[in-house]
């Protein structure tokens, strides 16, 4: 049942400004676009893939800006509108459990179809069924025109972020029929169109009971990903007669990686992603575009620079693989079990503190050992998939780079999200687990 909890707005004016403002999200915008762009044109068959960039490199890459219609494929746009409603249509017709999120500001919670795992494996049937018919064409054909598909989803997920923009000033939600208005994301709420259209003004935008930036966070570029790791592997098939080991390396721990994602769903439901942002350009752009073309990089580098890594460097990467990953598995879904039922007779042998805010925090297990301990499982992890491209460039470790620095500022918001909520409860907290990622360095 709705309640109203408070006399507060609904809907608060956002008075502070996230990125430094609009500058900051302009900014934001033209490098990770430009980002997308620059690894394509500097790291693919022709260009190799050195840095420094040369100058005629350079010029190349602006130039081949200039001709920006030689990429704009009306082919690659209609596939990638299609690739989209096939997983809309997915998310609708697959019967699966419903569950509630958590509770939003005006006391209401939305309902959830937690089948992406089931689309997942409906979608790789259907690719058996296209490879079984058709070979390997239709799968070159996306290794082929990889820029042309990361252009429309370029396009696509801009729409998107203009499209749900302008639908939060609708007047009332479509969620209930209570006539309530609009919910809208704290920190998407600032009046400035270009900083509300990034940041995402409307919460939870649905259309019907589509839930935008829940099918889009996990769905289309999650799975687009695993799609383009798999045709990078079949080009790289086609051109050298082999898959590479490096390849094997590569791919197949970010195939598990998605499967993972995915076999956990409805852990979503309580990240800040879902719980406070609001869906705008930030989380349109990173769903549909960065994840799947900067997160494939590695083996869009190995299907035109097969490594052939000996087999004690090949088992080292795969035991750095293994290793990290069950540190990232085993950590989060020991706190996950801890909170979901804290006497679970199996967790009985770890220690915990109790706070002031009431939740519980563990002090043992592998939170005991530093505070964000699955984030080192989760980077080194990546690292490992970096690795398996080798030692001839460094532009093949961006993800590594790039999510180091991305876990270190959630690591910075999560450390001050909890001093405010666990005051001198945290403080406690830190004495009894003073390391942040890796036990005894730091
Ligand atoms: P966490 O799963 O680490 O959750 C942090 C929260 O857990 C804290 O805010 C606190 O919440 C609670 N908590 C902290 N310490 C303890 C403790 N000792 N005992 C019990 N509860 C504790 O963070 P994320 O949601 O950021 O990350 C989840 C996973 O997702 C990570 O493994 C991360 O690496 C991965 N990730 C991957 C990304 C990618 O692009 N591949 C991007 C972002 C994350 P409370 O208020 O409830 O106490």
């Amino acid at each position: 049942m709705a309640r109203k909890r408070d006399t507060q707005p609904l809907n608060p004016v956002t008075v502070h400004r996230e990125f430094f403002g609009v500058p900051g999200v302009v900014t934001v915008m033209a490098v990770t676009i430009s980002v997308v762009y620059i690894w394509y044109f500097s790291c693919n068959a022709e260009a190799g893939c050195q840095l420094p960039l040369t100058s005629a490199r350079w010029s190349h890459i602006v130039s081949a800006a200039a001709d920006y219609r030689a990429y704009l494929s009306l082919e690659a746009i209609i596939y990638y509108a299609l690739w989209w409603s096939w997983l809309a249509m997915l998310y609708f017709v697959i019967p699966c459990p419903v569950i509630q999120g958590v509770e939003l500001r005006n006391g209401r919670r939305l309902e959830y179809p937690i089948n992406g795992l089931p689309s997942f494996f409906v979608t790789l049937g259907t690719a058996l069924l296209v490879y079984a018919a058709k070979g390997s064409r239709p799968f070159l054909w996306i290794a082929d025109h990889y820029f042309q598909l990361a252009v429309a989803s370029v396009l696509f997920s801009t729409s998107q972020a203009l499209f749900v923009y302008l639908y939060s000033f609708r007047r009332s939600s479509s969620q209930n029929d209570s006539g309530e208005p609009v919910m809208l994301a704290l920190a998407g709420n600032s009046g400035n169109p270009l900083y509300d259209f990034f940041i995402g003004r409307e919460l939870n935008p649905r259309i019907g009971s589509l839930d935008l930036k829940f099918f889009n966070e996990l769905r289309p570029g999650i799975m687009g990903w695993v799609l383009l790791n798999v045709s990078f592997a079949m080009k790289q098939h086609a051109r050298f007669g082999s898959i590479s080991n490096s390849m094997w390396l590569a791919i197949v721990p970010q195939i598990w990686y998605c499967i993972d994602t995915l076999l956990f769903e409805r852990k979503v439901l309580t990240t800040m992603d879902i719980m406070t942002d609001g869906f705008g350009w930030m989380l349109s752009f990173g769903d549909l575009t960065w994840v799947p073309a900067m997160y494939s990089l590695q083996a869009r580098y190995l299907s035109c620079n097969p490594v052939h890594h000996s087999t004690f460097l090949a088992a080292l990467i795969a035991a750095m693989s293994l290793g990290s990953f069950l540190i990232f598995r085993l950590s989060n879904s020991e706190k996950n079990a801890f909170r979901t039922n804290p006497s679970d007779p199996s967790l009985k042998h770890l220690e915990y503190i109790t706070t002031e805010a009431g939740t519980k925090l563990l002090v043992s297990g592998w939170w005991g050992m530093a505070r964000h301990i699955n984030y080192t499982g989760d980077w080194f992890y990546g690292l490992a998939q970096c690795l398996a491209t080798g030692f001839d460039t460094p532009m093949t470790y961006f993800f590594a780079v790039y999510f180091l620095v991305l876990l270190i500022h959630r690591n910075y918001r999560d450390e001050c999200k909890c001093r405010e909520k666990y005051k001198k409860d945290w403080v406690r907290y830190c004495e009894r687990v003073p390391y942040m990622f890796i036990p005894h360095v730091i």
